[in-house]
């Protein structure tokens, strides 16, 4: 039996010749996804993101890479001290899910200097017009106005250094919440441009997706009935972070907000009990939904039996992980070692990628 690597499209394949007949094992599909670490980790950022990060390390059809979005807290966050604070619990919170340094990369993003390089290079290729127009740089705007700051040139140029992360390491599939799929987009039109540009319409970068196991990327709601579960939401009631305690926890749903109940049967769930409904289906077993959405549909609900049985099941998620968080929170070498490791491999990575797109621009001259 002889292998041989080639290629096909961007992506290598291993072809085996065994008596007359081919094998081909397709290689493992590059994966990156990151958390910006300006605040405490909630349950949104868990389930829409970091639980898949887990599952893929794990998942033999994937390479893992994922890293904390230190560069991307400086658009809207200034304090060194809190900085270098939530980069280590966001390291910690990465350990206590689940990730392991020994099947993912896992690093942080200002460690590796090829990706404000190439960031440079992509600046070149994005539309001020085209960055106007996102959403999350509107909301940012509005944000930023209300609170006296200004806005700086990054927060415009986020979501080209979005794409950088992605495709550093040249990724196709990117484990996130719904909240960034106009970001994805905007980063395959990036890619795209630069192919058309620079490799003559070919593949060099190839176009990153939103990635949640077969099912629509997540978006977990927050808890007073608005919009999702988020880390500037500036009631704390709102968001079940990954830290609480249990009886925070609890409080914290037996206050969600609901209504007086449904007084037609299968009537459509207005929002406010849709999300408690999906944060059912997120935690709890499926027998238990159905009884739920059995009692509701025949108006028999009592909501605060919902509220117990969603903050007993949310508890058994949350509580293991916050244990896990917090016996390495305070082992400040041990997280140093994680990051070290996980930039030695990244760097490698990251620099084979740079070097190609730099020699594609026309920028190796000797
Ligand atoms: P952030 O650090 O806030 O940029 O978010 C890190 C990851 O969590 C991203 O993949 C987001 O899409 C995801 N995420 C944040 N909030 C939510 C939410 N409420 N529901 C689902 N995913 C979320």
């Amino acid at each position: 039996m002889i292998p041989s690597v080639v290629e096909e499209g961007n992506k290598p394949f291993l072809l085996a010749k065994t008596s007359g007949n081919f094998f081909y094992f397709c290689a493992m599909e590059t994966v990156v996804s990151g958390i910006r670490p300006t605040g405490v980790v909630h349950l949104g950022n868990y389930l829409g993101a970091i639980r898949n990060f887990v599952r893929m390390q794990d998942d033999s059809r994937y390479k893992m890479f994922t890293f904390i979005a230190d560069y991307h807290a400086l658009t809207t966050h200034t304090d060194a001290k809190e900085l270098r604070s939530n980069v280590k619990s966001a390291l910690a919170i990465y350990l206590g899910c689940g990730l392991d340094p020994d099947k993912a990369t896992i690093y942080i993003q200002s460690h590796l200097p090829q990706i404000p390089e190439l960031y440079l290079l992509f600046n070149m290729l994005a539309y001020k017009g085209e960055l106007e127009k996102v959403p999350t740089f509107k909301e940012k705007v509005r944000a930023q106005e209300q609170s006296g700051k200004s806005i700086n040139a990054g927060l415009l140029t986020y979501p080209v250094l979005m794409a950088v992360d992605i495709i550093i390491h040249r990724a196709t599939k990117v484990p996130v919440g719904k909240d960034q799929e106009s970001h994805l987009e905007l980063a395959r039109n990036f890619v795209n441009r630069f192919n058309f540009m620079f490799n003559n319409g070919e593949t060099y970068f190839p176009e990153p997706y939103g990635f949640n196991y077969g099912e629509e990327l997540l978006k977990v709601p927050s808890l007073d009935g608005t919009g999702k579960m988020s880390k500037s939401a500036e009631n704390p009631n709102s968001a079940i972070y990954l830290l609480d305690e249990d009886e925070v926890i609890r409080k914290k749903i037996m206050r969600a907000v609901s209504d007086s109940g449904p007084t037609m049967p299968n009537q459509p769930k207005p929002e406010v009990i849709q999300n408690l409904f999906d944060l059912l289906d997120l935690a709890s077993s499926a027998e238990t939904i159905a009884y739920f959405d059995e009692q509701y549909n025949q108006c028999n609900i009592r909501y605060g039996d919902l509220k117990k049985q969603l903050a007993q099941d949310l508890i058994a998620m949350v509580s293991p992980i916050r244990k896990r968080i917090q016996d390495v929170l305070h082992d400040e070498v041990y997280l140093k070692k994680v990051a070290k490791q996980g930039a030695e491999v990244a760097c490698e990575s990251a620099q084979a990628t740079l070097d190609g797109a730099k020699e594609l621009v026309g920028l190796n001259y000797f």
